[in-house]
């Protein structure tokens, strides 16, 4: 997944222009009025993914050029930040700069490396770190076009293209610095019934399988049309992927699934893979999609949606689009942990997997207009285990499993485990084997974790009772001898016992993952009112909907839904 960048210079460390300056370095104050001195230098700053090396070279007044040496942090959502922030940094000459959203670590990162150099080309902190308003006017910018989308997530793009592909001009508007949204970040895969790729390696499935699954996890739909259409749909949602490009063969089961149905790539992460072809198809298409700009409210007139005002504030610019058809794409709320405690109180203080541009901006946008929403209660929490990954079990501190842990995502069985309890969390325990044996199980050792070499051992370290914690890993082990988990049932992830020394214990706090309620569609994806009525030339599709799954199918949902919704804007432009 990393990507190394090794751009080579002709001068590595620090190459000194400014004659007669012995050790290449002068304090400020011995440079008259100069900021600088003259040079190139290099800084080093924590990114996401590690060391950000960066390379400037300064003028005794002026920062000439900002450049990147060397970096590992992820391509596509990374590369925004160091596209713009050296430009804003050169303008103002400072590093007091506002982080890219979407990239918030990697900007901290940059601003961090970038600060290093210049303090060693001699410059004061208080120089460097001023806050330098922007005070330049918003400028009013009047745009028209057939179809407007706000949200480049997997819903928007896909929407883009069936809107592109019918015919229709197209205007994406993503608030980010950075297009995808939580799509992009999605682990798992995509849920598809009765596949070519499920045939080709002999697993018998069917939408209604698909069907009776999804109904067997206890939510409510008031109109199981959206549910039928994702089941229906999720095969083409597949192959729509497949032929844009992406890898989907590798199937794996999901969510307590007995059936393999969750598609996803060989190499990469599932939900990049699949927004980064999107995002191309669009591009190919001449969609423009406007970065950092955020749609602010639906323009309203004669009870019919007419267009988005929109602001960006980085670019200054306030936008005013005419549209015939607005689809609303801006995914869930997990990132407002304020309107998450509104629907589940339980949840309050939670971090979250989610983009941080995921905060109910679609579903507070579409209430003012008249929309109604559903099953918003609907809030699932991360599983400690990914699907990805097998043998582990997860106990509470008192040393016991508590959940079937590829189905944990209600909040219900967490909440039990931690009554009483400030702190928030499960130990996930596995052995060697399951360390090693398992690519996706690397990501969990990113900071130090506890070992031993014996179960006992390890329950001390954790401050578990040894023999409690013994006899859970012996039942569990016992379970996947007779590959019957008589305790919750779980029938994945159970290939090797727990039983190769060392043993270790993962620390795992929950977070709000996914949010399956919000603004209630019809079947054509037509955003309803509280007579269940269509709201004129409104459409939504994807995280921002409610009342469509459980919360475990949003990539195949998506997809099938963001679809309907492009083609249905496009003829409703006619
Ligand atoms: P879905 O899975 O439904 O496609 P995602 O979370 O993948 O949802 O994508 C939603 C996208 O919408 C994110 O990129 C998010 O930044 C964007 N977004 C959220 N609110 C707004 C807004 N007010 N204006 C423009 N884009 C928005």
């Amino acid at each position: 997944m990393k990507k190394r960048l090794a751009i080579f210079f002709m001068s590595l460390i620090m190459v000194v222009t400014m004659s007669g300056c012995g050790n290449g370095k002068k304090a400020v104050s011995e440079m008259d009025s100069a900021m600088f001195q003259a040079g190139t230098y290099e800084g080093v700053g924590k990114g996401k993914n590690g060391d950000i090396v960066a390379v400037v070279e300064v003028s005794e007044d002026s920062i000439l050029s900002i450049n990147f040496k060397e970096h590992s942090e992820t391509p596509g959502i990374s590369d925004p930040a160091f596209e713009k922030l050296p430009e804003t940094i050169i303008k103002n000459k400072t590093v007091a700069v506002d982080a890219i959203s979407g990239a918030t670590v990697t900007s901290n990162g940059i601003l961090e490396a970038v600060k290093a150099a210049l303090l060693l080309a001699g410059a004061t902190e208080k120089d460097i770190t001023k806050v330098v308003e922007d005070n330049t006017e918003y400028e009013s910018v009047e745009l028209t076009t057939d179809v407007v989308i706000i949200g480049s997530g997997g819903a928007g793009l896909s929407a883009a293209i069936e809107a592109a592909n019918a015919g229709a001009d197209v205007i994406v508007l993503e608030k980010l610095g950075t297009i995808g949204g939580n799509t992009a970040r999605a682990g798992g895969g995509i849920n598809g019934a009765g596949t070519k790729y499920q045939e080709a390696v002999g697993i018998i499935d069917n939408p209604d399988a698909f069907y009776n699954s999804v109904m067997s996890k206890g939510v409510t739909f008031k109109d199981t049309t959206l549910l039928r259409q994702l089941v229906d749909g999720s095969e083409s949602a597949v192959e729509f992927l497949h032929e844009l490009g992406a890898d989907v063969s590798v199937i794996i089961p999901a969510h307590g699934d007995s059936v393999a149905r969750t598609h996803r790539p060989k190499e990469g992460k599932p939900g990049a893979t699949f927004a980064k072809v999107m995002q191309a198809k669009v591009e190919s298409q001449g969609t423009k999609i406007i970065t950092n700009t955020a749609a602010k409210k639906l323009i309203v007139e004669n009870n019919a949606v007419v267009g988005v005002e929109a602001t960006s504030e980085t670019d200054r610019k306030n936008y005013k689009i005419n549209a015939k058809s607005v689809v609303i794409a801006t995914g869930g709320f997990s990132a407002n942990n304020e309107m998450v405690t509104k629907y589940d109180e339980r949840l309050a203080g939670l971090g979250t997997t989610n983009s941080p541009g995921n905060v109910g901006d679609g579903i507070e946008m579409a209430i003012e207009v008249g929309a109604v929403l559903e099953n918003m209660h609907k809030i699932n929490v991360m599983s400690p285990l990914s699907s990805a990954v097998s043998d582990v079990i997860a106990v509470s501190q008192d040393g016991v499993r508590f959940a079937e842990e590829y189905d944990w995502l209600d909040m219900d069985n967490f909440v039990k485990i931690n009554e009483g309890k400030a702190e928030r969390f499960v130990w996930l325990i596995l052995d060697d084997t399951a360390r090693n044996e398992q690519a996706g199980m690397q990501s969990y050792f990113h900071s130090e974790v506890p070992t031993a070499n014996s179960i006992e051992e390890l329950a001390k370290m954790i401050d578990i009772e040894g023999d409690v914690l013994t006899k859970t890993v012996n039942t569990w082990n016992k379970a996947v001898e007779s590959k019957n988990d008589a305790e919750f049932g779980r029938k994945t992830g159970m290939n090797n016992k727990i039983e190769k020394a060392p043993f270790y214990a993962i620390k795992l706090v929950p977070n709000v993952h996914h949010t399956a309620g919000g603004i209630r569609i019809d079947g054509d994806t037509h955003v309803l009112n509280g007579e269940n009525q269509p709201i004129k030339n409104l459409f939504a599709a994807g995280e921002v909907t409610g009342g469509v799954h459980d919360g475990t199918s949003s990539l195949t949902d998506i997809i099938v839904h963001g679809r309907i919704a492009g083609k249905n804007a496009a003829l409703n432009t006619k």
